[in-house]
């Protein structure tokens, strides 16, 4: 069985096909700046690195219509394709932002659903628009193939009130839906399901700490296999120290800086989404960036590497808190999966709460869903490469199984 899965963004789409036999990707890509003058496609067909599989050219793409008829041209081309027919796909998987309240899992699109899911375009005006446009353009070009979204959000809804309100006016969440909706749910609940496989241990009994360490971040604490709290909140802006974005700070901090730099409201969002967090600190958000300058003695770099780590260690203790017992602390994506130090730094002088690091295995963890602490570590700590692509495709065939 075969199954596109799809992200689509305001100007972006970016997909990767499945083939759910293997677990394997068949091909992957992104077509970018669709809707300018001149767009922008990559694509790279599975397996081999080798350059040829890969083919990067500029096109313009007006709509997201001709970005995904040029994605069926590829997938199906006579000499590279990996696939005969479109028909072949048995199902698309779409990855959604916000999913509200609405949903609180995987959910086949039909009318109804997307009427629904229009209704969550306030919450997320720069994702959502985005992604029903791919849905749309994906059900004029795969007619009949049964249509899969995935939220972001779903993996949290499962929060008690006491986790996902806010200490605001009531009538703000009843009216406008404000409260913590929480991002990465795709990430989380693989790691969380991979964790169990490692500690030996079904979902259900598993009580972790997952902390996707990514350009955006966030944490989750997940008890008895289900998400009880997690760090981002109504939107992806809240949380930890980010690479652009400065998690949580004072509220107040917005209005005073806008009063006093006689910005708006806009402009103020845009400095704490784009030009904050360790960008903010030192000047960059890329983490190896930043070790190279701390060694160098580069003192904001150095700055900004402490403020990260000190926020992501108020959040797991917090979590620790919560959840009464931990199995595992599970650390992934980008700078989860190759920092060592930031993992070093977190999990550092944790003994007495029964957190011991394997200094060995923390240095050259080997890509494999396994543990960086002692072995008689009574909390593990492991490392799992994320995989949001065969999570979102595993749903889709899910619901196309029910
Ligand atoms: P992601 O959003 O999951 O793709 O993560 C991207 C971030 O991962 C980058 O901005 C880097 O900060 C971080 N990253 C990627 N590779 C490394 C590495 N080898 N060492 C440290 N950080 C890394």
């Amino acid at each position: 069985m075969k199954i596109l899965v799809i992200n689509a963004g305001s100007s972006s789409i970016k997909y990767q096909l499945l083939d759910m036999e293997k677990g394997n990707p068949l091909a992957s890509g992104v077509v970018e700046r669709i809707g300018e003058d001149m767009g922008n496609l990559t694509h790279k067909a599975y397996p081999g690195t080798a350059d040829e599989n890969k083919s990067t050219f500029e096109k313009p793409f007006p709509t997201h219509k001709e970005g995904m008829h040029e994605v069926v041209a590829l997938l199906t081309d006579s000499e590279k394709g990996v696939i005969k027919d479109r028909s072949e796909i048995a199902g698309i998987g779409h990855r959604i932002v916000h999913g509200g309240e609405y949903f609180f899992k995987p959910t086949l699109v039909d009318n109804e659903m997307l009427e629904k899911l229009r209704k969550t375009i306030p919450l997320a005006p720069l994702h959502n628009p985005g992604h029903i446009i791919g849905i749309e353009v994906a059900m004029e070009l795969f007619p009949g193939v049964k249509q899969v979204c995935v939220f972001d959000t779903s993996f949290h809804q499962t929060m008690e009130p006491k986790a996902y309100q806010y200490g605001i006016p009531y009538e703000l969440y009843e009216e406008l839906g404000v409260r913590r909706y929480g991002f990465h749910g795709t990430s989380h609940k693989y790691v969380a399901r991979e964790a169990s496989k490692v500690l030996g241990k079904p979902l259900e009994e598993c009580n972790l700490v997952t902390v996707h360490l990514g350009n955006g971040a966030s944490l989750s604490a997940v008890k008895n296999g289900k998400c009880i709290d997690t760090s981002m909140g109504l939107t992806p802006l809240g949380g930890i120290i980010m690479g652009t974005r400065c998690g949580d700070i004072d509220p107040a901090i917005l209005g005073y800086i806008a009063d006093q730099k006689g910005w708006d409201l806009k402009k103020t969002l845009n400095v704490l989404t784009h030009e904050s967090g360790l960008k903010g600190i030192c000047g960059s958000n890329d983490l190896r960036d930043i070790h190279k300058r701390r060694e160098e003695g580069d003192e904001r770099a150095q700055l900004a590497f402490d403020m990260a780590v000190h926020r992501c260690r108020q959040f797991i203790g917090a979590y620790f808190f919560e959840l009464g017992e931990v199995d595992a602390v599970i650390f992934t994506a980008g700078i989860g999966e190759n920092d060592p130090d930031y993992r070093a730094g977190t999990m550092e002088g944790l003994e007495k709460f029964g957190i011991k690091m394997d200094a060995d295995k923390n240095a050259n963890w080997n890509r494999q869903p396994s543990a960086v602490s002692a072995d008689d570590s009574p909390v593990k700590v492991l490392v799992i490469a994320t995989n949001e692509e065969l999570e979102i495709a595993n749903d889709t065939v899910a619901v196309l199984n029910e």
